[in-house]
């Protein structure tokens, strides 16, 4: 049996489908973004569905994590999403005719039978499987008003055959599946029931997703063949891994990707072309943008072998996202990490300095932390490294450089720079013995952007008083 179906003709429709026990995890966001592409490129639909069955552990702020994580990243979903536990009776209804259809039945043993039958089949070394005690009985020979669950009859001879567009043709036995549940005791549908009603319900025609589901594929063909539906094609994907190459953890930056945007200042630009070039390639091209990426991708592309999660990569495309970036925009992004509010003044200032901070930041922490010169309030707080800066003849530069840069007739880099050399020469020292306590006053830090730059975003009364300060 060979469960490609030919789809080419029909639209494509993909979806992400995540379980709301936890934040949106890069893996996640990324067989998102996978799911995305491909339907983007083939002119199709990309929709979403929660799979909010697990109500011990579904949460209504992982819901709400998930949905920002994806409107943050621009994994715009079509429609509206799918709460999968909310279809529960539609999923109970395509087990009903199972039933009717003979491809299920009501198995009526109980857990202690089950569980007698599991320790025989581990004493005598046999895997665990239910054996099928059910499948040919007569309902008639249950007691009256016993509970049961139901059953898929899954074929028990022969093999299927998956092509699977990333892992190739893979074929499990049949004699390996057992007969699984579909509906429980209580009436309630078994995940493997949901996923497949939904992914037929909603018209999905690739399920592309994480290959820990690879093993699910062959529990859900047979649902679909007992109710003659359309078979979707099937795409696993490798997890990521940590650089070192094991499973990835917390320890490697398994964060949710809010912690990328709020602990780390990732932008989701950078993140969405780390996560796309993160187990797909096209050439040597290392910057994506969204639609390139629509032009170029296929699952062709996608790797076999896990890939390995990098945060010095992530850092450096972020750097390039950072210079490319509209000042205006960054601005807006930085200014929540200053601490306080700024006035519109303030704004503006932060805004012109981007030019100058931007090619030296590598996320927005560092961009926060090399605008938070501008607005120190006098007289500064020198910092150790800075207080170093100032010791021995600093004292006496620093009086030179005042009434120098007091003396100059305009206040742009061009004529401030020659001020300064000039006091440089003057004293028979390099420029680095003018700029270092200079940028020390007027800063109160041992590094910052181009001491001409700060000099020119300061200000002129600013800059002077900063240096007088450190003066008197
Ligand atoms: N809800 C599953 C998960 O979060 C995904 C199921 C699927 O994609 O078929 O791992």
């Amino acid at each position: 049996m060979s469960a490609t179906s030919d789809t080419a003709a029909d639209r494509v429709i993909t979806r992400f489908a995540p379980s709301p026990t936890g934040f949106l995890h890069i893996g996640g966001a990324r067989t998102a973004l996978f799911n995305l592409l491909f339907a983007r490129h083939h002119g199709g639909k990309f929709l979403l569905r929660i799979e909010d069955t697990d109500r011990a552990r579904s949460t209504q702020p992982a819901i709400e994590a998930i949905l920002d994580g994806m409107r943050w990243l621009g994994l715009d979903w079509d429609g509206d999403e799918v709460y999968q536990f909310a279809r529960a009776e539609r999923h109970a209804e395509v087990a009903r005719e199972l039933l009717a259809r003979g491809h299920a039945y009501k198995c009526f043993a109980t857990a202690e039978e089950l569980e007698a039958m599991r320790a025989e089949q581990r004493a005598n070394k046999q895997p665990l499987r239910y054996d099928g005690r059910w499948r040919d009985r007569a309902e008639s020979e249950a007691p009256d008003g016993a509970p049961f669950v139901v059953r898929l009859k899954a074929p028990r001879e022969g093999s299927v055959t998956i092509e699977d567009l990333v892992q190739g043709s893979v074929t499990v036995n049949n004699a390996e599946l057992d007969d699984m549940v579909l509906l429980r005791s209580d009436g309630t549908p078994t995940y493997m029931l949901a996923v497949v009603v939904d992914d037929h319900d909603m018209g999905v025609t690739h399920v592309i997703r994480g290959d820990d589901h690879l093993n699910n594929a062959f529990r859900q063909l047979p649902i679909y063949r007992a109710m003659e539906w359309p078979e979707p094609r099937y795409a696993h994907i490798p997890l990521i891994h940590g650089s070192d190459g094991a499973k990835l953890s917390k320890r490697h930056g398994a964060l949710g990707v809010d912690a990328y945007r709020d602990d780390l200042g990732i932008l989701p630009e950078a993140l969405s072309n780390y996560l796309l070039r993160l187990g797909w390639g096209h050439g040597d091209d290392e910057i994506i943008s969204r639609d390139q990426a629509i032009e170029w991708f296929d699952l062709a592309g996608v790797g076999k072998s896990p890939s390995r999660f990098d945060l010095k990569k992530l850092e450096n495309l972020n750097g390039h996202y950072i210079r490319a970036a509209d000042d205006a925009m960054l601005a807006d992004l930085v200014a929540p990490r200053l601490g306080f509010a700024l006035s519109d003044a303030q704004h503006a200032l932060l805004v012109s300095a981007m030019a100058v901070l931007k090619p030296r930041a590598a996320n927005l922490l560092e961009l926060a932390d090399g605008a938070a010169f501008l607005f120190r309030i006098r007289p500064l707080e020198i910092d150790q490294g800075a207080a170093a800066l100032l010791e021995g003849d600093a004292r006496t530069m620093l009086v030179k450089l005042h009434a120098a840069l007091e003396a100059a007739t305009s206040w742009d880099s061009e004529t401030l720079d020659a001020a300064v050399r000039r006091v440089a020469e003057d004293a028979g020292v390099k420029l680095g013995a003018t700029a270092q306590p200079l940028r020390a006053a007027l800063t109160g830090r041992r590094t910052s952007p181009g001491i001409f730059d700060v000099l020119t975003l300061l200000g002129r009364e600013e800059s002077l008083g900063r240096i007088a300060d450190q003066i008197k």
